[in-house]
Formats: structure tokens, sequence, C-alpha cells
């Protein structure tokens, strides 16, 4: 298997060349990246317009389906699905599926594991395990795009908020989303994509460079270099003035406001002195504030703040003109916190 080509792995681009190689036209890539892409197509015997040679080479030397389902879980509200879909090397990753209206969103993994290790959160707790592929990305992408076509819904956003650091894992993350952006595939606009990190600034500014308008939302939790270090451990590296520097250059070359995700946690960062650090902090900055009250999780003894304090914080950051919103975890009675829905399912298997 790992020899053959991951078909999700390959641009338009590069799958034209593949093709080209086989000896066919780039017609031909042009009608696979259909029934791939718009098709939603899986087994290359159910692909239309291929000739017979080129079906069978896609049998014997590609993949498309490598990640398989291993558990589903639905929230009471009906509203957010969460998969969990194991690899080809039985490595589970969890993908959920919000529906609300129609505004479809996929929340996609990036990494199995992450290496950040934010004290709050199921995912850094496990550690890093490996880096997903650009393949199994999309492949994430391509089962929720699947799912709703079964119930006739299409997918609108995609969320980069899943398992894993996708700036850890620049290369997959960025592949990914110029396939799921093309035109002439799933085509969701770039605006429809929201990038989530904890925060490396070589990468941001990378990214503003390289010119995709995705939607950045960088995971801040605290407004001082001394509280975030507590939290988000990574903050000893690179300091809260280089991880802003690098937001407002985002801002400005892709002249995009920037969200940044605060997790309440009672008594932690919910206070006053960490809203009016907030607001100063960024003051210099198209920002839009998420509070979203801390999800709990095993290894970690923080509880959420009551929405009375998450309104006290958010009245102080109103003095500085800074907007935000109090978000409420969708799907919290099915652990749609990060990470956790494969830390429940491994304490079953174990
Ligand atoms: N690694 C990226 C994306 C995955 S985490 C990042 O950190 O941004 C997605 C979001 O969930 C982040 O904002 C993260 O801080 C938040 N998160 C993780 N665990 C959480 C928890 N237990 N409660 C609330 N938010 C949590
Ligand atoms: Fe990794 Fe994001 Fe979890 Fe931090 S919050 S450990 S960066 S997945």
């Amino acid at each position: 298997m790992s020899k053959r080509i991951h078909l999700y792995d390959l641009s338009r681009s590069s799958l034209i060349s593949q093709v080209a190689d086989w000896g066919y036209s780039e017609f031909y890539a042009n009608q696979l990246w259909d029934n791939l892409y718009k098709g939603l197509l899986i087994a290359p015997d159910e692909m239309l317009g291929l000739k017979s040679e080129l079906l069978s080479r896609l049998n014997y030397e590609t993949v498309t389906e490598t990640l398989t389902l291993k558990a589903e879980i639905r929230s009471r509200d009906g509203h957010t699905t969460k998969y969990l879909l194991n690899g080809h090397d039985g490595q589970s990753i969890e993908t959920v599926l919000m529906h609300y209206e129609n505004r479809n969103t996929a929340c996609v993994s990036t990494q199995v594991g992450c290496a950040m290790g934010c004290v709050f959160c199921a995912t850094g707790q496990m550690g890093y395990v490996r880096h997903l592929s650009a393949g199994e990305i999309v492949e994430q992408v391509l089962f929720v795009s699947r799912e709703l076509a079964r119930k006739g819904a299409a997918l609108r956003n995609v969320v980069f908020m899943g398992m894993g650091e996708p700036l850890h894992n620049y290369e997959s993350s960025m592949a990914a989303v110029d396939i799921i952006t093309d035109d002439k595939g799933l085509g969701l606009g770039h605006r429809r994509i929201t990038l989530s990190t904890v925060g490396i600034p070589a990468a941001i500014r990378r990214m503003a460079d390289e010119g995709r308008q995705i939607n950045l939302a960088v995971s801040l939790h605290a407004a001082t270099d001394a509280e975030r270090s507590l939290l988000v451990p990574i903050n000893r590296r690179w300091t809260l003035g280089e991880l802003l520097e690098s937001c407002r250059y985002y801002s400005l070359k892709t002249d995009r406001r920037i969200f940044f995700e605060w997790a309440l946690i009672q008594g932690e960062n919910d206070t006053p002195e960490q809203a009016h650090s907030l607001g100063k902090a960024l003051s210099n900055l198209r920002a839009h504030v998420n509070l979203i009250p801390l999800n709990p999780t095993d290894g970690y003894d923080g509880s959420a703040s009551s929405l009375a304090s998450a309104r006290e914080f958010q009245k102080i950051l109103i003095e500085y003109q800074l907007p935000s919103t109090i978000r409420q975890r969708r799907g919290i009675d099915i652990d749609a916190g990060c990470g956790q829905l494969r830390q429940r399912i491994e304490l079953f298997n174990n």
C-alpha cells in the first residue's frame, strides 16, 4: 500500500503530470479530477469517462480511501457529528461535522497527537505521534462532503481545528488547502477556510507571503508571557510580542482581521487583569476574540468560567473597542473538544 500513489495527495497539476506519465492527455486527468472532487467517487470502477487501461492503472497503482470509520457519535442536539477515523497504520484521528442551517462545516485534523503540549488540551496531553499527509487531510474533507451529499447538502466551510498543529505540518496542511480550494474541484473559497494555530510566527509570515487568503485563528488564551507560558508551553520559545507581530504582518498582507481563540478557565485567565492585558495587546490589530469556556479534560484540573464571568471579561474588551463573541462549545455532550473522542474511545479499548 505504501508504494501506491494516494490520489488525494496530488494537486491538479501533479495529477496532470502523473496521468501524462502514464501516457494520457490532460483531458483524462481533468476527467479523473472531476470524478474525485465533483463526483466524490472513491472506486475507479465507478468513475465515468476514463479509458479502461487507465482504470486498471488506478486500481493497481493508486489508492483513494485510506481512512476507515471506527466510531461515529452524534450530539444530543443533532447538530454535531464526530467521526473517529483510522489511518492505514491503525492510528486514529477525529473529524467533526457541524451542521447548522446552511453553514455545514468540517473540522479536520492535521496530525495524530500534537507536540505543542498545551496543558488543557486532550491532544496535547497525548503527545506527538505523526503528521497526516495532505491526502489524509483532503480525505477527511471528502468524507464529510459525502456524508452531506447523502442528505442533499453541501459543505460550506472547513476549519483546521481538529487534532494537531497545522503549522507544524505546514507542507501537508497547505497542500490540502490548495486541493480543496481548487476551482475545478471542491472549489471552496479561501474565505471559507479557517486555520487555527497555536501561533508559530515564522510559519504565519510564510503563509502571508504565499498569498493564500484563508482566515487565521490564533489560540492565544493569555495576554502576558508569564500566564501564556503556563498554558501554552511553546510561548517560551516564541514570545507573545513575536507572535502578535507576525499576526499584524498576516493581517496587513492579506487585508484580513485575525481571530483570537481564548478558552476561558475559571480563576486562571478570566480575570479583569487578563482582559485589560488582552485589550492592550491587540490594540494595533484588526482582531476578533472568540471566548470559549474550557471543555474539561482528564489531564487538567481547570474548570470552565461561568457565563457571568465571560460577560464581565467581554465588557472590559468593549472598553478597548475589541470585538468578541462568547461561543458555546458545540457538541459538548459528545466530547467535541479537541482530541477528546479518541481519548474516550481508547479508554474503552484498554
Ligand atoms: N493546534 C491548533 C488547532 C487545534 S486545537 C490550535 O491550537 O489552535 C483547536 C482549538 O481548540 C484551539 O483554539 C485550542 O486551544 C482549543 N482547545 C483545545 N483543548 C481545549 C479545551 N479543553 N477546551 C477549550 N478549548 C480547547
Ligand atoms: Fe496542539 Fe492545539 Fe492542542 Fe495546543 S491546543 S496541544 S497546539 S492541538
